[in-house]
């Protein structure tokens, strides 16, 4: 473009040449010396000779914004002089700085408005480039995070299991405790049904001896009265007996018989006394086994007693304890937690995955 505006500079004639833009020259720089056209010799532009006297092949004129000599040749246009506030000549050297000045001017600015695009576009990139940077690093810690959840969860998860395992196999070996003990307490239960049975046989076998005593003691005081009866007798018959010794002997007869009853008497109580004793060491002896057989009966009663409260502990104790059971429903908690966080980050992750 500037080239074929300088061609059209070339060829325009002088006063046909179009009135240009106003800011092309608001700036020119004019110099400080305004009379250095009256030295000149030569047009300036093409060394043309060129002078006020005539002398010469061409007439000089004065460019109006360098002030130097020219001829019409090198000076057909006219641009706007801020100085005179009018179109005046201007000199083909200071139309091409003016122009060349400008469209410079239009290209540096273009230039660095392309620059500035550039520079802002390589900072659009840059900051994007950090943006995305940032993202993909965010993405893989967040990755990181749900592997290392994910491993804390199977750790958790196997140590539930764990302890499930443990309790179950506690709860079973309780469960077989109880059946044990059940069935030792049904067999003593059965042994004292028997030893009570026993007892109830042998009370009643006391009741009779006893009973029978009773009458053997009655049937002893019976004889022992007729005894002293006897005896009594005896006495006044030995008086008689020597009473009458004097008088007849006929009646020694009669005292012989009276002995004879009172031996047969004594010896009749002499066995009724042995009788008595056999029972009664009997008696002691089954006194003796009866005491034996109550204080068998209290150390079982003891017995079923503390195996009952061996029972009734392992019956109300829990099979698995408060404690545990709040650990497993601590840990169950955890773990429904970790999978929220889990969920709650896969849809982070997803989110920003859908980001441009
Ligand atoms: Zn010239
Ligand atoms: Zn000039």
């Amino acid at each position: 473009r500037f080239v074929e505006l300088i061609m059209a500079t070339d060829s325009g004639s002088f006063l046909e040449s179009p009135k240009g833009d106003q800011s092309l020259t608001a700036d020119f720089e004019f110099p400080k010396n305004r009379n250095q056209w009256k030295q000149d010799k030569n047009c300036i532009v093409c060394y043309t000779a060129c002078g006020s006297l005539g002398i010469t092949n061409a007439k000089k004129y004065r460019c109006k914004f360098c002030f130097r000599g020219v001829c019409s040749k090198c000076s057909t246009r006219t641009a706007w002089q801020p100085e005179l506030q009018e179109y005046k000549r201007i000199c083909r050297n200071c139309y091409q700085k003016t122009l060349e000045k400008h469209y410079m001017q239009g290209y540096s600015e273009e230039l660095k408005e392309a620059k500035s695009a550039n520079e802002d576009y390589k900072i659009r990139i840059d900051q994007e480039i950090q943006e995305k940077k940032v993202i993909i690093d965010e993405r893989v810690k967040i990755e990181e995070q749900i592997e290392e959840l994910r491993k804390e969860h199977r750790k958790k998860k196997e140590e539930l299991l764990k302890t499930i395992e443990a309790l179950e196999n506690e709860k079973t070996d309780l469960d077989t405790k109880t059946d044990t003990i059940e069935t030792q307490l049904y067999e003593v239960k059965n042994e004292v049904d028997g030893k009570n049975q026993q007892i109830y046989k042998l009370e009643t076998a006391i009741k009779k001896i006893k009973d029978k005593n009773d009458k053997d003691k009655d049937e002893i005081g019976e004889l022992r009265e007729k005894l002293a009866e006897a005896q009594d007798e005896n006495v006044s018959l030995l008086r008689k007996i020597e009473s009458k010794r004097s008088l007849a002997p006929a009646e020694n007869k009669k005292e012989k018989k009276q002995k004879e009853r009172e031996m047969k008497l004594m010896e009749t109580l002499d066995q009724l006394n042995d009788k008595y004793r056999d029972l009664e060491t009997k008696n002691q002896q089954i006194e003796e086994e009866i005491k034996k057989t109550e204080e068998d009966i209290e150390e079982r009663d003891e017995q079923i007693k503390e195996i009952k409260e061996q029972l009734s502990e392992q019956v109300t104790k829990p099979t698995i304890n408060y404690d545990e059971e709040e650990q497993v429903k601590e840990l169950r908690t955890k773990v429904q937690e970790q999978q929220n966080e889990i969920v709650r980050l896969k849809s982070q992750l997803s989110k920003k995955k859908k980001k441009p």
